[in-house]
Order: C-alpha cells, then structure tokens, then sequence
C-alpha cells in the first residue's frame, strides 16, 4: 500500500457530489417504506424481453420529444422521492403534466402505473413477509402459514388494543431486490460486459495492491478453484450492511439495514460507483436485526449458492455469446457491531474494572451513528479483556453463520 495516498482519488472519492447520498436513501424510504398495507403483486422472476423492453424504453413521450417515457418516468418519480410528495399529491402532478401533454403522451397516469413501468425493468423488489419476532420469513414451504410455528405469532398486523388480526396488514416484511436478473442486466450492456473482465488483465505492476486482484485474499480463491477462475466473466463480490435511520429525523429510533453487494471485477474507478453498488435487502424495524439477521439473509444466499453450483445462463453483449455465469462472495465488509450480527461471533467484551468513567465517556460518543439514531450494539464494544481464554474464546460463537450455508464458505 501506498500510504501517501490517503484521498482515493482513483477509487472515486471526490467524484460523488455530496447531496447523492441522501437522496438515494429518499429514495429508498420513498420506494419502500410507503403503501406497507398494500399487498403487491407477486414480483416475476421470469427473465424479461429485454429488446421488447428497450424499445419500449426509447419510446419517446409524445411524437418529436427529446424525452422518452422511461426518462421522465423516472425524472418524475426521483422528483417525488427527492420532494417528499405524497402519492395523492405525485398523482394530481400527473394528471396536470399529462393535461399539458399532446393526446398521444406516454406518460404514466398514477403512482401505481409508475411502479409498473419501474417493475418491468427489473428496477422493482420483492416483498416476503417475516414473522414479527424475527423467527422465519414466510416464504418457500412457508409461504402459506400465516402463523410462526415456532413462536405462534401472526403474521398479520395485531391491532394493539382490541387483539383483532388485520389480514391485509403483514407484521413485518423483507424487501429483496433479486440479483440474478441483475447480474444478466449488466452482461446485456456491452461497455460493462466489457469492464467486468478488467480484473483479469490489471494485476498490479509495481507491487503496490490497487485493487482486491492484488490480494492474498484474491490469489488464495485463484489456486483453491482454478475453474472458477478459468472464465475471467464470473463475478466476485463483496457484502456490506450497517443500519441507518431513512428519515433522517434525529429524534427518531427507526433503523433500516441495507444490504449492499459490490462487484470487484471491475475498475477500481467504478467499482465502488454507486450505479454498480447493488442493494439486494432492506431489512425495515424499529430495532436492529441483530443475531437474527441470518433469517433475512436467507433469499440473498439461496440465489448465491445457486450462483456458485449451478451458475446461470447469460447473454455476453460484448462478445455477442452466452455462457454460464458464476459468482462468488469473497467477504462482508462491516464495522464490528455488524461483523458481531453477520458471522454470530460477539465482539462485546467485558468492562475492566476501574475503567468505567473511560467506558462510559466512548459510550456517550458511540451511542449516535452517523444518521443520529442509538446503535445498540456499539455498547460496551471498545473493551475486550477475555484474553486468551480458550473457554470464553469459545462461548464468543453464538450461532452458526448463514454464509456457511454456501459451499465455499468454509474454505475461504
Ligand atoms: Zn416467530
């Protein structure tokens, strides 16, 4: 490593305009905390008509418009996030833009056609119903309980007081934004199926490490699967989670946690752009998921395992072929409350006597996260004085980590 380089300006720091962040998180409360009573389609999983799809894309909004209705579909539907507008208000906005618009106009008339439109880009999720206790997801031989079997809870909303089951109102639901379709979206767009092989060519020179390719880490997957590795296309890729609070408000204790995939065979320059960071999970609650994050990682895993045993048929826009596609998940790159909730080892120590006003003094500072709200799990994470007891090292594991669910996991 280099350390005179300490603003990564190759790896895109300085390049994002600071006001982004927030806005994709507007957008992400936007898209997914609102209509939580309103029972979705199921979302389709079958692969799309992507040439029907474009075309229906560059379909301009009206006959000599520079806009077409994908562009100002999402320009509206940005605006509305970025806004705040409610979606009575975004479908009155509509009907006054449409009124402004020649007869034949393409453009969505409500809120709901919008959605539609975004769906059938992949650009939708699904939503599977969790148990309220964090138990199960209801889903796969699931899918039709609508009670826990482990903890008897519903999975309708409990109206508090009178006890009644709302049946339209699930307790608590998991978004998944699916990745395989994904996946297959970048290889149909020639410049990325191109970029996404310039790990394979770019190993460092100089002895300097500029991007994971240049890695222990990297090499040891390289002699552990050399067929994996044959096929330069198949992806590597990286996990993040932490919690945030989506509404910005300091006052509120409400957390969401994202799950984030990146994908390392590109450029350094790219790979960490937030067009090719991939949410795939939103886990909404009021609390942090904490050791039962597992359970809501399950449809994020299922699709990786797949990826690794069986890989999946994809269309190479650049090479013009289609080949079998494989990725594999390198590592999780969290802060230690959540390396603690992901892999089921507590990083929580015990305060060594006397030290308390020093505990005590971290705590105030760790009890804020940057988004303002309490972070549970920061408490107390700063001592560690089990030493090297080989017992208390062991009572250290709480659970065994879902990623072990996938077949190279063990070997990493
Ligand atoms: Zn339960």
């Amino acid at each position: 490593m280099n350390p005179l380089y300490t603003k990564w300006i190759f790896h895109g720091e300085g390049i994002t305009k600071s006001n982004e962040v927030p806005d994709t998180y507007r957008m992400f409360r936007d898209a997914c905390f609102e209509n939580d009573d309103v029972r979705e389609p199921t979302y389709n999983r079958s692969l799309p008509d992507y040439d029907n799809l474009l075309e229906e894309a560059k379909t301009p909004l009206y006959g000599g418009c520079d806009w077409t209705k994908m562009s100002a579909t999402v320009a509206l539907y940005k605006l509305k996030a970025r806004h705040g507008l409610s979606n009575v208000g975004f479908d009155e906005l509509l009907e006054v833009i449409g009124g402004f618009l020649p007869k034949d106009h393409t453009l969505p008339n409500s809120l709901y056609s919008t959605k539609n439109v975004l769906k059938e880009f992949d650009l939708g999720y699904e939503k599977i119903h969790a148990c309220v206790n964090d138990c199960c997801l209801f889903w796969k031989t699931k899918e039709k309980d609508v009670v826990c079997e482990t903890c008897g809870s519903s999975r309708w909303k409990v109206v508090k007081h009178t006890g009644e089951i709302n049946e339209v109102i699930p307790a608590k639901v998991l978004r998944y934004f699916p990745i395989k379709s994904r996946f297959r979206r970048m290889f149909r767009n020639a410049e990325l199926a191109e970029q996404l092989t310039w790990h394979d060519t770019n190993k460092s020179q100089d002895g300097m490490m500029h991007h994971p390719v240049d890695s222990l880490a990297w090499k040891s997957i390289d002699n552990k699967w050399p067929s994996f590795v044959s096929e330069p296309r198949n992806l590597r890729l990286g996990l993040s989670s932490d919690g945030f609070n989506p509404f910005g408000d300091f006052s509120s204790r409400y957390s969401c946690w994202p799950v984030i995939l990146c994908t390392y065979n590109f450029s350094p320059t790219i790979c960490m752009s937030k067009e090719n960071l991939m949410l795939t999970l939103l886990i909404p609650r009021p609390k942090q998921p904490g050791d039962d994050i597992g359970v809501y990682l399950q449809p994020l895993i299922d699709d990786l395992k797949e990826l690794w045993l069986d890989g999946m048929s994809v269309y190479d826009a650049f090479r013009n072929e289609t080949f079998n596609l494989k990725a594999l998940l390198m590592w999780t790159i969290n802060d230690f409350p959540a390396y603690a909730n992901l892999s089921g080892y507590s990083t929580k120590g015990t305060k060594k006597k006397g030290d308390n006003r020093k505990v005590n003094r971290k705590r105030k500072r760790s009890d804020l996260n940057i988004d303002g709200d309490e972070d549970d799990n920061d408490h107390d994470d700063d001592v560690d004085d089990d030493g090297d007891d080989p017992m208390k090292l062991t009572r250290r594991w709480k659970k065994k980590s879902i990623f072990f669910e996938l077949p190279y996991w063990q070997d990493l």
